[in-house]
């Protein structure tokens, strides 16, 4: 893998795309700053080795060109606090005003360049825009998995105008060889856990899953239309009624191809999508009239937990309830639970997807899981398969 380990960067001007699309409240202060930690040890690198660390970034869906509540700046702050040094900020990310806010630099110097985003070129991809951007650096740095699967202009395109000096940063690297040990060369067993609200969104995922696993766990709302498309009752359930023959057709997939697929058998239902609501558990196949499915129940968490805790493997992504919500948020918690205590006892998990990393940290099983992947959508895409734009770039 090209990866800055083993070079020098010692008066290089780094160019280094990173995801800093961090969540902001309304007075513009960071809520939760992982993606910016996440890209520390590459910007330090940069600095250690005497480089210049140009960071590239998008934050948010700008329109059309700048707006206060997505711009950089409020980044810059917090990123000199966790660098313990005074980062810059340019106003632009390219133009005359760019080229002389990098001319001032020295080594060791951090400069923060302006949203992407605020031009439409940047996702467009445009060559002239492209070439802009490139011409400010020596060397081009990817660290934003978020974006790996986007052929935009500064996570894909721009690494053409560097064919002997492009490398993935630290972030990326270990992105790519988490899902490589996990999808590519599984220790087996090998379970994937696949929850959330829609089989919509997941289908390619599941069936590219098909291919590679020993077990194949479905919790969450999807978990309905599987159990009404074995006949059952599943009340005010969420269901997608045009993904009944789908789900059908999976199940007997999963048969065709040895991969054993564990579905809740049972639910804790509510009258109410409210935590407050009256709660009563049932088979999946007979919630009552009037209730909805928002968990899966203990006879499915005693199953899933077993054939998790007998995994060497597991990938999840996605909740098996309405977390979100204390009443139905057992199920997460006690499948989250066993892959914690699969990897004490020496698996290898791997967690991606914005719901699942948001449930791994409000339960405190961060550090207790293999590794939390930053990206959801190019973690889902890796998944299905699909080769991401932003690492080929790189390793072409
Ligand atoms: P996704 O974005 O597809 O991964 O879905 C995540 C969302 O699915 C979370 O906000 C959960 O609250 C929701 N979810 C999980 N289980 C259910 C369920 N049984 N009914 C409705 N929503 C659910």
């Amino acid at each position: 893998m090209k990866n800055i380990s083993n070079i020098s960067l010692s008066g290089k001007k780094v160019l280094i795309r990173v995801d800093f699309n961090v969540p902001l409240d309304e007075n513009f202060n960071i809520t939760d700053d992982s993606r910016i930690q996440a890209a520390l040890p590459t910007i330090k690198k940069v600095i250690a080795d005497g480089g210049k660390a140009i960071i590239m970034s998008h934050l948010g869906r700008p329109k059309n060109g700048f707006e206060e509540r997505f711009s950089l700046k409020h980044t810059v702050k917090h990123l000199s606090d966790l660098l313990e040094k005074t980062v810059q900020f340019s106003s632009d990310c390219i133009g005359e005003n760019t080229t002389t806010d990098i001319e001032k630099m020295e080594d060791g110097d951090v400069l923060v360049l302006e949203n992407l985003r605020f031009y439409s070129e940047e996702k467009a991809g445009d060559n002239d825009f492209t070439k802009q951007i490139a011409s400010l650096g020596d060397v081009y740095v990817n660290d934003a998995f978020g974006t790996a699967h986007r052929a935009h202009a500064s996570t894909a395109i721009i690494a053409d105008y560097f064919p002997d000096n492009k490398y993935f940063g630290h972030l990326l690297s270990n992105e790519i060889s988490s899902l490589e040990k996990a999808l590519d060369k599984p220790e087996r067993p090998f379970t994937a856990i696949i929850g959330g609200a829609k089989i919509t969104g997941k289908i390619d995922v599941i069936t590219s899953l098909f291919d590679k696993v020993d077990n194949l766990i479905i919790g969450g709302g999807m978990a309905y239309t599987f159990a009404k498309s074995m006949g059952g009752n599943i009340g005010n359930s969420l269901v997608e009624d045009e993904k009944v023959e789908l789900a059908k057709s999976l199940i007997a997939d999963a048969k065709t191809k040895g991969v054993q697929l564990l579905l809740p058998s049972d639910s804790v239902n509510a009258d109410d999508f409210n935590n407050n609501a009256t709660i009563q558990n049932s088979a999946i196949t007979n919630v009552p009239n009037g209730y909805m499915g928002l968990d899966i129940g203990s006879e499915s968490i005693t199953r899933f937990s077993n054939a998790i805790l007998e995994s060497k493997t597991i990938v999840w992504n996605g909740p098996m309830g309405v977390f979100e919500m204390e009443n139905f948020s057992n199920g997460t918690k006690k499948i989250g639970e066993a892959i914690c205590e699969a990897t004490k006892n020496g698996a290898f998990s791997l967690v991606g997807g914005g719901d699942s990393v948001a449930a791994v940290k409000q339960f405190g099983f961060a550090d207790k899981v293999s590794y939390i992947s930053t990206g959801g959508g190019a973690m889902l895409e890796y998944l299905e398969g699909k080769q991401l734009p932003g690492v080929v770039a790189i390793q072409k």
